[in-house]
């Protein structure tokens, strides 16, 4: 999925139908229409809609956070990397993405030519 928060949005959605069926609402599905569904099928509804939110959240934070070390000048996933530190490096720490520009502008520069 291109958007990052489409997980999440999708979630929401299964979280807010499995509280409105159980209150005792019908819910509307893709597949099925206008239904009136159990206790349980509202709760594998919400939990279903928990584990979209969180898988969601956890692949927009490893989509956003790259870093890049000021000695190879190799970008890495933040995620992918121990303290932050740079794998080829060692000892050096990597730096945010935007506030490496901001330290390095001319880098930036370069970057783009
Ligand atoms: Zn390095």
């Amino acid at each position: 999925m291109k958007n990052k928060y489409g997980w999440i949005l999708i979630g929401l959605l299964f979280i807010f139908e499995g509280i409105f069926s159980f209150l005792g609402y019908k819910i509307f599905l893709k597949f099925s229409g206008w239904i009136n569904i159990t206790n349980y099928g509202s709760l594998y509804l919400i939990i279903i809609g928990l584990c979209l939110v969180i898988y969601g959240y956890k692949k927009q934070e490893k989509q956003e956070i790259f870093s890049k070390c000021p000695n190879c000048k190799e970008v890495f996933n933040y995620n992918e990397l121990t303290n932050g530190k740079c794998k080829n490096c060692k000892e050096i720490d990597t730096i945010n993405i935007e506030e490496y520009f901001k330290k390095y502008p001319t880098e930036l520069q370069d970057k783009n030519e």
